[in-house]
């Protein structure tokens, strides 16, 4: 089969470590790709959120399986246009995609399924939203409705800060994703994320990840795209996930079917588990990044023909072999993000770090320049490890970041502190 993965992340070297692994990958294409991925696959410089763009090139490349990594081709009808095309695609419809680029969208959703998630209003108009916050009172929880790339939610602890973030949105900080508004009850609780694969009718867990998105250590800090995640999700137990399948998951692709929009991809379901009870944070509509990575390490080579079943709608037929085993992910972030940062400082070492199925440094933000590796981006590595333990995998992880030569870095140390 010859594949074509779109992205340019740590989630998508994952997806192409992962998907080289099965013997059914004749070829890989990634599109734009990255500096570590260009190491395993062929990349190539296209416009991945233009659907024209994206059929012509599979085309021209004999592609028989595309995987979208990031939400923004998506959001833009990239799958719709190669599902147009007769091209087999894994990733959700522009229809679909708006349970992640619609945070209103989803509400509707939830409350159609019943779906426990916190209470909200709905806005276009900054009086009505204001009145809504005073009645209601801090804290409380104010999103832009739109795409905003994690940076569109204001948890607000006091009234005024929530009142502050209303002007911003409609002042045009978000752009068009804040042109409209949901304000959400504020939920107390532990975090943590569940994955699934759907092919618009079956849905398979494909296991479950805590991240950490605080910039310091202890949780502290700016929110960043993610500074590291584990895979189980010791709070995520079995009863938990099989309460969140049940009552959130399972109607939510219910009432997206009767919809007329049937999901295929991969949801990834953000919770907050209080009192052994989960409650909907958010829906993303594709993989996380970094959890992605922790996620491949544990699957493998079989994750590829998983993510064959969904787009085919084979799903029913399709489980997991897991092994007993726990993964972990630490970022490499260049000093000074999620702030401003400098670029072009040299990583050394990674050469002498091993590169087996327990093993992987995945690149997010590199560069290959003259046979050194240049940071190039804010999250720069993502130094994953597996082991029969999380202490195991952690131990095994940190062991590869200290031998990693790069001043212009720096990492958290305490991932995973939550699940030891
Ligand atoms: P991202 O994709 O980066 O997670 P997002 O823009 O899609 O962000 P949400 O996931 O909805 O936004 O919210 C971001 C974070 O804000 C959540 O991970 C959670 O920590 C917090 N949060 C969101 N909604 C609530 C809520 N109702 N109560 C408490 N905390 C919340």
């Amino acid at each position: 089969m010859n594949i074509l993965i779109l992205g340019s992340g740590g989630r998508e070297h994952a997806l192409a470590w992962a998907v080289l692994q099965n013997p059914k990958c004749d070829k890989l294409i990634v599109a734009p790709g990255n500096a570590g991925i260009a190491q395993i696959a062929d990349c190539a410089t296209i416009d991945i959120e233009s659907g024209g763009v994206v059929v012509s090139f599979a085309e021209e490349n004999a592609i028989d399986f595309v995987i979208v990594g990031p939400e923004a081709p998506l959001a833009a009808g990239v799958a719709d246009r190669l599902r147009e095309a007769g091209i087999l695609v894994f990733g959700p419809s522009a229809a679909a995609a708006q349970l992640e680029a619609s945070k209103s969208f989803t509400k509707e959703i939830c409350d159609a399924a019943n779906a426990p998630t916190a209470g909200y209003g709905h806005f276009t108009e900054a009086d009505a939203a204001k009145a809504y916050i005073r009645d209601q009172g801090a804290p409380i929880v104010v999103k832009a409705d739109g795409l905003a790339a994690g940076k569109g939610v204001i948890v607000a602890m006091d009234e005024q800060t929530a009142l502050d973030a209303i002007d911003d949105m409609f002042g045009g900080a978000f752009g068009g994703a804040g042109a409209e508004v949901v304000i959400e009850e504020f939920m107390e609780g532990e975090e943590a994320s569940l994955f699934v694969l759907c092919d618009g009718e079956d849905i398979l867990s494909i296991g479950t990840a805590q991240d950490h998105k605080r910039v310091g250590e202890g949780d502290t800090g700016l929110n960043t795209g993610g500074m590291g995640a584990y895979s189980p999700a010791p709070v995520l137990s079995d009863k938990i996930e099989a309460l969140a399948m049940d009552q959130i998951v399972r109607p939510t692709m219910a009432e997206m079917a009767e919809r007329g929009m049937p999901f295929q991809g991969v949801l990834y379901v953000g919770l907050m588990i209080k009192d052994g009870q989960p409650r909907l944070v958010e829906y993303n509509v594709r993989f996380g990044d970094p959890e992605c990575q922790v996620l491949m390490m544990r699957l493998g080579a079989q994750v590829m023909d998983l993510m064959h079943a969904a787009a085919q709608g084979r799903l029913g037929e399709a489980q997991v072999n897991w092994a007993d085993d726990h993964a972990i992910t630490v970022v490499m972030a260049a000093k000074g993000y999620p702030g401003s940062y400098e670029k072009g400082t040299e990583i050394k070492g990674l050469e002498a770090l091993p590169e087996d199925s327990s093993n992987m440094v995945f690149h997010a933000g590199t560069k290959a320049e003259s046979g050194a590796v240049l940071a190039s981006g804010g999250r720069v590595l993502n130094v994953t490890a597996r082991g029969a333990s999380l202490q195991e995998a952690r131990d095994r992880a940190y062991e590869m970041v200290e031998a990693i030569d790069w001043p212009g870095g720096f990492y958290r140390r305490d991932i995973g502190w939550r699940a030891l």
